[in-house]
């Protein structure tokens, strides 16, 4: 081990800690398979520490007043920018991601947590006409104490998105970050604990996702539970939530289509789309995941998209040059082997990749599949990963009813030179997140979420703040 990786701790109650029981986990380099650190797993008792200082940590963030949060909240974005190499590094170290990336997503959700602090102070009420001598008036309160999950594929995103949110509105949140990447949000942290947030505010913790999540969506303490991640455990979560009448916030995975008209021009098309399925190696929930493309477009988008493939430069996300690390962690290689074999079985060609190389890391390459049959699991599961699975149709309506016939609903793409067909598709798609001739990320300004099993709740945009405010309808009488 060469790379200088930080021990990560839980903060709890504003101080740094192992968890109480001694237990860690292994914390691996992606892109070597060797151990760089160990991070703690909580026991009950230290979620217990946890939930008692977020309570205490809402009563004193609460009463903090606005322009004293918001100074705090900028002065650890000022950390985070300055830091942003570091946090860069150590992003890197654990996930695999390219440097260049990893430093990007730094600077990112210092502007993520900007945008909010700004954002909070316009969470206006409002005052109703009512009868004389009634002061009739709605007023927007933080909703208390917020328990987060959020996985391993923006280790800052990810975790930032909702800490950003639930502090800007007043709330206190205990957050467990990946176990994955926790060293990435041991930094972000830093960087509000250093800015003044009051102990307790902020708890970060790590341990058995399970045991973690089931101990404090029971609690009487939390008022709201956030998530991001698999469907699967997304459901999970909110089953347990719903048991105890908790609201949620769910932000979970999708299988974007992508549907390339017949008036497109395909090689423009053919690269942007390309250009956003490799990033992060495919790990983003809303990366372009099914290319549906007019079949007269069919053989000039492929060549253009296993051009700009086999362009991609794979290694460790710490070397010069390289554009697409490797996954994060050996289930996602597995679960590409696999995708492929199957489609491959089903009579899809590999036209580039298909085959993780000889080498230590849990690489696997950009790979283009064509003639995917509709029932491959591919074109059916989140691939989460490089593999860009390409059909053909002739017909729009078909497209979209392809696109929408699953179960999920997070972002959807179009490509067409004619606004009719843009709105067509813009109607059309059964998606949160539409993107006409592009496949560009999410801004803070504008909200982000699914509908059908992609979940539900908004980051980002005024939606976002919304998610951690409860609304109290006052009427007073007066006199
Ligand atoms: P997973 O389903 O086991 O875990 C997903 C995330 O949930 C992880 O961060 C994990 O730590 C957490 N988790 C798991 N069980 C939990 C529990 N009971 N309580 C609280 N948190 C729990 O799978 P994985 O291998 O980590 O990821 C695989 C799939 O997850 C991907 O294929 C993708 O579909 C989805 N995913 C989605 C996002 C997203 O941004 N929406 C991010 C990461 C993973």
């Amino acid at each position: 081990m060469t790379e200088h990786y930080p021990e990560p701790r839980m903060l709890i109650a504003g101080t740094w800690c192992q968890g109480e029981d001694g237990r860690t986990a292994a914390v691996l380099n992606p892109a070597t398979e060797e151990v760089v650190g160990r991070v703690p797993l909580a026991s009950r008792g230290d979620l217990d520490r946890a939930l008692a200082a977020a309570e205490t940590g809402f009563a004193a963030w609460r009463a903090t007043p606005i322009a004293r949060r918001t100074a705090i909240l900028h002065a650890a974005a000022d950390l985070l920018t300055e830091r942003a190499g570091e946090v860069g590094r150590i992003m890197t170290l654990e996930q695999g991601k390219p440097l260049k990336e990893a430093r990007g997503e730094a600077v990112r959700v210092a502007g993520t947590l900007r945008w909010h602090a700004d954002d909070a102070r316009r969470a206006y009420g409002r005052v109703i006409p009512s009868a004389p001598g009634t002061l009739l008036t709605v007023r927007r309160e933080p909703a208390g104490v917020i328990a987060a999950f959020t996985p391993w594929n923006f280790p800052a995103g990810s975790p930032m998105r909702k800490i950003a949110a639930a502090l800007s509105a007043g709330c206190s949140i205990v957050i467990k970050a990946s176990e994955e990447t926790p060293g990435t949000a041991c930094a972000l942290a830093a960087c509000l604990q250093e800015a003044g947030l009051p102990d307790g505010a902020l708890n970060l913790v790590f341990g058995e996702p399970a045991e973690v999540s089931a101990h404090l969506i029971a609690a009487p303490a939390v008022r709201l539970v956030a998530f991001t991640g698999s469907i699967p455990v997304g459901k999970l979560l909110a089953a347990a939530a719903g048991a105890e009448m908790k609201p949620t916030l769910m932000e979970l995975g999708g299988h974007a289509p992508v549907i390339v008209c017949a008036d497109a021009d395909p090689v423009t098309a053919a690269r942007r789309a390309a250009a956003a399925k490799f990033a992060n190696a495919g790990q983003v929930c809303t990366s372009p995941s099914r290319f549906l493309v007019h079949e007269s477009l069919l053989a000039e988008f492929t060549a253009a998209f296993v051009e700009a493939a086999e362009a991609v430069v794979m290694g460790d996300g710490l070397a010069d040059g390289v554009t697409m690390g490797p996954m994060a962690n050996a289930r996602r290689v597995k679960a590409m082997e696999e995708l492929v074999t199957d489609a491959v079985s089903r009579g899809a060609e590999v036209r580039t990749g298909g085959r993780r190389p000889d080498r230590a890391g849990y690489f696997f390459p950009p790979t283009v599949l064509t003639g995917v049959p509709a029932d491959a699991r591919i074109m059916v599961e989140e691939p989460f990963g490089p593999v860009a699975p390409i059909a053909g149709f002739t017909d729009l309506d078909d497209a979209l009813r392809t696109a929408n016939a699953l179960p999920y609903g997070l972002a959807a793409y179009g490509f067409t030179e004619s606004a009719a067909t843009a709105e067509r598709l813009v109607a059309g798609f059964e998606a949160g997140i539409l993107s006409i001739n592009h496949c560009g990320g999410s801004v803070h300004e504008a909200p982000s979420g699914g509908v059908k099993e992609s979940g539900h709740g908004r980051e980002g945009g005024p939606e976002g703040l919304d998610g951690y405010l409860v609304t109290k309808r006052v009427s007073h009488l007066l006199g």
